[in-house]
């Protein structure tokens, strides 16, 4: 599939074109947006130029303009087109990069986080769980607990690795990161796990420790976690309606228990409360972005993060109950009374400005994410399709169960290795290959996807294990111009955030 410009208007009426190969946004006057129509209708600018014999020229909705003007403009056109603005990009070739082994070991080698599954225990049994009614697979929870010794092994497999040359991140931190079920239940590996962590000899890193947290068991762990730095990350879905489906085994509401916990972190040590502890919530039909904003707003003075339910692997048997429980991020956005609450404190957050920013990032060609892009050609440099990462290049997810998956949000059927207290298996010509046959999967919608610049999409997210998976992303020519002329207009009519985008937001 080849692609060369695509054309736009903005609400404000500005036309805009966009050069698929060189990335680079142009405000175009209207003889221009009329040059690049004609040739995409195949009408070459310079021979049209030879046969337009008017002495103006009318374009409707745009005005009229002088021969002086379009002649200027044709000039114009042809300068672009001799800079490469008009060349072709072949999509299918751009999307064809493949991973290979040394890839992966290189990413493992820098691997910025490991997670551990703590235990398949859990003190809660939210209605919404990943492991209860609403999904299928992994329902089997046998409240297991990891051992020392795998996740000692796992460690000392990565220390070789984040010791050796492979490893190009000098000084930067590595985190642990403490995951369950509810990682608390299983304290005493917490505790061994940072203990034998901070025993290591890492040459060139340190390490830092994080939790996700119920939070019912807070007080009792807190001085250790205190102690040792942890960014928490507490689960909690608002105030006590809103958080309705975060209830013990039984039903009975958790909100209070957690509520307590959170209130004597506070209060004993309220520095490392204002700098390290963090709230998220699950966006359902009991609460709405606004009202989780206000209420953590008001209470802990915290933006917290907002989660949608995963809408892949739901139960067919429970399909009705799930839909009736989710709520959509943007409509409930879209609802708010308080947007300009919102606005200010979660700016990034929200779906507009969220895809503003996104598309400075992905389409102003002025990004430059190592220093060897700078000198690097205009030539295709070959991408891996998707948005899935590379990976382990940003985290390894070791389960209870010894399975290593690049993250917490993949499915355990998709394992890409496993460890335990003898051995660690990762055969990266095989994760390649696994990879590459995702790939090669989807490959029918990413090499026609005039979205791929911009792609979000995770494989893993997707039915990717289904004979012809479908990616609903896709966009064609007219889809990609109806999705740039948004957010392009949403820039227009908030000119202060894309200097505050600039400022703000980390693009890389
Ligand atoms: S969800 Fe997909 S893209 Fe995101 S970290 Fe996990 S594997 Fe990577
Ligand atoms: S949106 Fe879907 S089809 Fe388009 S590039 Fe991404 S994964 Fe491929």
């Amino acid at each position: 599939m080849m692609a060369n410009t695509v054309l736009f208007n903005t609400t404000t009426a500005n036309t805009y074109c966009h050069s698929c190969k060189i990335n680079r946004f142009l405000l175009t006057h209207p003889v221009l947006d009329y040059l690049f129509k004609l040739e995409k209708q195949g009408i070459d600018a310079a021979n049209w130029l030879q046969n337009f014999n008017a002495e103006s020229l009318e374009i409707e909705g745009r005005g009229v303009f002088s021969r002086k003007e379009v002649e200027y403009y044709v000039k114009k056109y042809l300068l672009l087109s001799e800079n490469g603005y008009l060349d072709n990009l072949d999509i299918k070739e751009k999307t064809s990069g493949r991973l290979s082994a040394q890839a992966i070991l290189s990413q493992l080698a820098n691997a910025m986080q490991v997670i551990f599954e703590m235990t398949e225990s859990c003190n809660l049994q939210c209605e919404y769980c990943g492991y209860r009614k609403f999904y299928t697979g992994n329902k089997l929870r046998n409240k297991k607990n990891l051992s020392f010794a795998t996740a000692k092994n796992l460690l000392d497999y990565l220390g070789r690795l984040w010791n050796s040359n492979l490893n190009r991140s000098h000084n930067r931190q590595i985190n642990l990161s403490f995951y369950g079920g509810e990682p608390l239940l299983n304290f005493p590996l917490v505790k061994s796990l940072v203990e034998y962590a901070n025993g290591m000899k890492l040459r060139h890193n340190r390490f830092n420790f994080s939790m996700t947290t119920n939070g019912l068991l807070l007080e009792k762990c807190m001085d250790f976690l205190v102690k040792h730095d942890f960014s928490l990350l507490i689960s909690l879905d608002g105030d006590e309606a809103q958080n309705g489906y975060r209830v013990f085994p039984g039903g009975k509401p958790a909100f209070q228990v957690i509520l307590k916990n959170v209130r004597a972190l506070k209060e004993k040590y309220p520095a490392y409360f204002e700098k390290s502890v963090n709230f998220n919530a699950v966006l359902h039909n009991k609460n709405s972005v606004a009202g989780i904003h206000r209420y953590f707003k008001e209470s802990f003075n915290k933006v917290p993060g907002i989660l949608e339910l995963n809408t892949v692997g739901i139960d067919p048997a429970a399909y009705e109950e799930f839909w009736k429980t989710y709520k959509n991020y943007s409509e409930s956005v879209a609802e708010a009374e308080n947007y300009s609450a919102l606005e200010k404190d979660m700016l990034t957050m929200l779906p507009e400005p969220a895809s503003a920013a996104d598309m400075i990032r992905d389409y102003s060609g002025y990004l430059y994410s190592k220093y060897n892009d700078l000198i690097a050609s205009n030539e295709i440099i070959q991408s891996i399709p998707t948005a899935t990462c590379l990976p382990f290049s940003r985290k390894l997810f070791l389960t209870v169960n010894g399975k290593i998956l690049p993250c917490e949000r993949v499915r355990h059927q998709f394992a890409l290795g496993f460890a335990d207290e003898n051995m660690v298996e990762l055969d990266f010509g095989q994760i390649a290959e696994k990879y590459n046959g995702y790939y090669d999967k989807i490959a029918k919608f990413c090499n026609s996807c005039f979205r791929s610049k911009s792609c979000k999409q995770c494989i893993f997210h997707l039915e990717i294990d289904a004979d012809n998976p479908v990616c609903y992303g896709w966009m064609n020519y007219q889809q990609h111009s109806e999705f740039l002329a948004g957010r392009m207009s949403y820039l227009e009519k908030n000119p202060r955030f894309y200097y505050k985008f600039l400022e703000e937001v980390n693009f890389i």
